[in-house]
């Protein structure tokens, strides 16, 4: 019988919370491989064992644990007897030949401190066993096949090589936030940063049709599609912003217009947030990407909302920001051509240094709560759901 020993890292140190922490883990485990052939999912201490329910499911489950928040790292396990000649068999037994390794080592893990041997003597004794049936040299340092021995209470496991995790928390644990989802190849790195650390992000697009074209909603459908391969579900809402664009042309000079947009789109995702219960929003910002993104203009910005505003992306150059955005998956959706929203009526060169009374002053020429109401009330919400039913 196969099994995938999954390690946690960070949240085994959760001191009381712990159980509540393994247990949205393994909620999140069941939610990723739904549709897949797993006979049960258990958790001997501090580790979460998968049992597969036939072999051939465990390509795709492999694949999908790439994508699951809280796994440190996992590996396709044997579950074997606790007395030293079961273990020695099952690790000859499973050995492969000769020229695959010239060197090798055994590490023992005791997670059971009751187990009569203590870990070197065991790891020594399984490796003279292998030693006699490979004829390969221990290595401790640079080792080709590492043998992995973990000993629990009522349990012995054995695994050769181990996938890194996606490392993070699980999500569900950390809250909900509502991200701001442009086309852009920012944003969906910020949401997904937020997600890696626990929480569940609520995505919304502004859209600018049919001023602009439809491709900035196709882009976000996709971009969120990648996005919740990571959090299991999402809604994404598809918010009208062009007639509000037009609206605020009409009384708002033209270099203030970028920052009223922006102040309206918190104010939007906030009424939004206390819709589906999120405790803050999530941007994409740089400081100094943009002209938008002045310190100047994010304080007068955020003056806009009154829950916190993350800005996971702040300090990181463009090119780190790419290299994950490729990692995750969403940098080929980002970078397809679009009109991007913020750049309808507007000049081109915006206020970079916005001072608040200024805009205050804009703002009270504009029906500020009828504008809220009428783009949440004409907004179109998508619910998606991995792996795909
Ligand atoms: P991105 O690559 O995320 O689009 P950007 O560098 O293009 O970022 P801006 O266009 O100034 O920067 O947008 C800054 C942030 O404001 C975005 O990261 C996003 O969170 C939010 N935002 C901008 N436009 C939209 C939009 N049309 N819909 C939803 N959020 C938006
Ligand atoms: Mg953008």
């Amino acid at each position: 019988m196969t099994s995938i020993l999954v390690h946690y890292s960070e949240i085994a140190l959760k001191g009381k919370n712990r159980t509540w922490f393994v247990g949205r883990l393994v909620r999140n485990l069941h939610g990723a491989l739904a549709g897949l052939h797993i006979k049960e999912v258990r958790t001997p201490i501090g580790r979460v064992e998968i049992v597969l329910g036939q072999d051939e499911a465990l390509p795709e489950v492999l694949h999908r644990l790439r994508y699951v928040f809280g796994v440190a790292n996992y590996a396709v396990a044997s579950r074997v007897p606790r007395d030293f000649e079961g273990m020695a068999e099952a690790i000859v037994s499973r050995l492969p030949p000769k020229e695959a390794a010239n060197s090798f080592r055994v590490l023992v893990r005791r997670a059971d401190r009751k187990f009569p041997v203590p870990s070197p003597d065991l790891a020594r004794e399984l490796g003279s066993r292998v030693w006699s049936a490979r004829g390969w040299k221990v290595d401790l340092e640079h080792a080709d096949l590492v043998i992995r021995v973990e000993i629990l209470p009522g349990d012995a496991f054995i695994y050769m090589g181990r996938e890194q995790g996606i490392g993070g928390l699980p999500v569900g644990t950390g809250g909900r936030l509502v991200g701001l989802l442009s086309g852009g190849i920012d944003s969906p790195v910020a949401a997904w940063r937020m997600m890696k650390r626990g929480c569940n992000v609520t995505l919304v697009h502004f859209h600018s049709a049919p001023f602009l074209s439809n491709t900035s909603q196709e882009k976000a459908r996709r971009l969120a599609e990648v996005l919740t391969r990571y959090q299991l579900r999402s809604k994404l809402y598809l918010v009208p912003f062009g007639e509000l664009q037009r609206q605020i042309t009409l009384s708002v000079q033209g270099d203030l217009r970028v920052i009223i947009y922006r102040r309206l789109m918190l104010r939007i995702a906030q009424r939004i947030a206390s819709h589906v219960r999120a405790r803050g929003l999530v941007t994409g910002d740089v400081i100094g990407q943009v002209a938008s993104q002045t310190l100047d203009n994010m304080a007068v910005i955020d003056q806009a909302a009154q829950i916190p505003v993350f800005r996971p992306l702040v300090g990181m150059d463009k090119e780190e920001i790419i290299a994950e955005a490729q990692r995750l998956g969403t940098f080929d959706i980002s970078i397809v051509p679009d009109q991007d929203t913020c750049t309808l009526f507007t000049p081109r060169h915006p206020e970079t240094h916005a001072r608040r009374h200024a805009v205050d002053e804009a703002e009270r020429t504009l029906p500020v709560d009828t504008m809220i109401k009428t783009a949440v009330d004409s907004a179109v919400v998508e619910q998606l759901t991995y792996p795909r039913s």
